[in-house]
């Protein structure tokens, strides 16, 4: 049994050797299992290369492919599958917030206990800013109402997945990848684990507060259209709240005559109205933009430096 294990690397120099280790402690207890480590350097300005080459060189099983840029960590476990070997094929975090010592548990799982894919939530955030739990915790309560997709809360990227379900996922080749979907999107049996929340062993966090805002909006649109209803249903109501309203003045006009009074609540109105247009003008633009990244099929990575034998998706279709 093969098994890939796909590692997204941002400025990960700092973290990368406790990695190394870590991973080796795990493939000497799983014995029986023919390990491939998979550093994907998505874009490193420091010497996250260096070092993965450096383990290259003295460890066989160690591949890698390096970006051109940075593409995002999306971008990184998109190229990973597609790169992957294994007849199994786990993701996991180079910061060690994804314990490897779970693996064998999965493994298990898969191989054992007949399911496609094993994956992991932490059930604590602790170390965690209070105020990004807090938005956390509402975005994924919010994405449960509005999408249909299965995203659970505090859920990682850390799974282990069986051939088919790697299949599945790379046949959505979609653009504007947000991964906690897909998984759910595509189905199988998935088994969760669970832990309590590490914190990362080296460097630091590549997720400002904005930058996981502007994620959680991705998320959003592109796992639910209920944005787009919603604008359609805030039009109908105020649609009908303008009909009381001149049904009102007409009454009031004909029972008391005269109406020069009302000027600032007009303004208000307007205001209000003017608001309402440009937020649902926003949501439809949101919409649109995506539409326009997705048609130009751009590719979602750009490979400039590997070890692995697989081609990149640019190089097979320029063939
Ligand atoms: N990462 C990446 N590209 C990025 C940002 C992050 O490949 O643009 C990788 C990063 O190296 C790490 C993983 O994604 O292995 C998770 O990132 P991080 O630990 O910074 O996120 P957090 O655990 O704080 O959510
Ligand atoms: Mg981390």
């Amino acid at each position: 049994m093969r098994l890939t294990v796909i590692v997204p690397c941002y400025n990960e120099e700092a973290a990368l050797h406790y990695f190394y280790e870590e991973m080796q402690k795990v493939m000497q207890q799983m014995q029986e299992v023919e390990f491939e480590l998979l550093f994907v350097n998505d874009g490193s300005r420091d010497k996250t290369l260096e070092v993965i080459r450096e383990l290259a060189a003295k460890d066989e099983r160690v591949k890698y492919v390096s970006f051109s840029r940075n593409f995002g960590k999306e971008a990184a476990i998109y190229a990973g599958l597609e790169h992957s070997t294994g007849d199994l094929t786990a993701i996991m975090d180079a910061d060690l917030q994804d314990p490897p010592a779970l693996l064998p548990e999965m493994y298990k799982a898969i191989t054992e206990e007949g399911y496609d894919s094993v994956a992991t939530r932490r059930v604590s955030r602790k170390g965690e800013p209070p105020i990004r739990s807090f938005f956390a915790r509402m975005f994924y309560r919010l994405m449960k109402r509005i999408s249909k997709a299965d995203i659970v809360d505090g859920a990682r990227d850390y799974r282990l997945m069986s051939r088919p379900f790697v299949d599945a996922l790379l046949e959505m080749g979609e653009y504007n990848r947000f991964s906690k979907g897909l998984f759910g999107w595509v189905g199988f049996r998935t088994k969760w684990l669970e832990y309590e929340n590490i914190e990362r062993v080296a460097g630091e966090t590549k997720w400002s507060f904005w930058k996981l805002f502007l994620y959680s909006i991705d998320g959003i649109v592109a796992f639910s259209t209920m944005p787009l209803s919603l604008s359609a249903l805030f039009g109908v109501l105020m649609c009908l709240v303008s009909v009381l309203a001149i049904v009102f003045i007409v009454i009031r006009q004909i029972l008391y005559g005269g109406s020069a009074f009302g000027w600032p609540s007009m303004v208000c109105i307007i205001m209000f109205l003017g608001g309402i247009q440009l937020l649902c003008i926003g949501i439809l633009g949101s919409y649109l933009a995506k539409t326009y990244l997705e048609v130009k099929k751009r590719p979602i990575y750009i490979c400039k430096e590997t070890n692995t034998s697989k081609k990149n998706r640019m190089e097979i279709e320029n063939e």
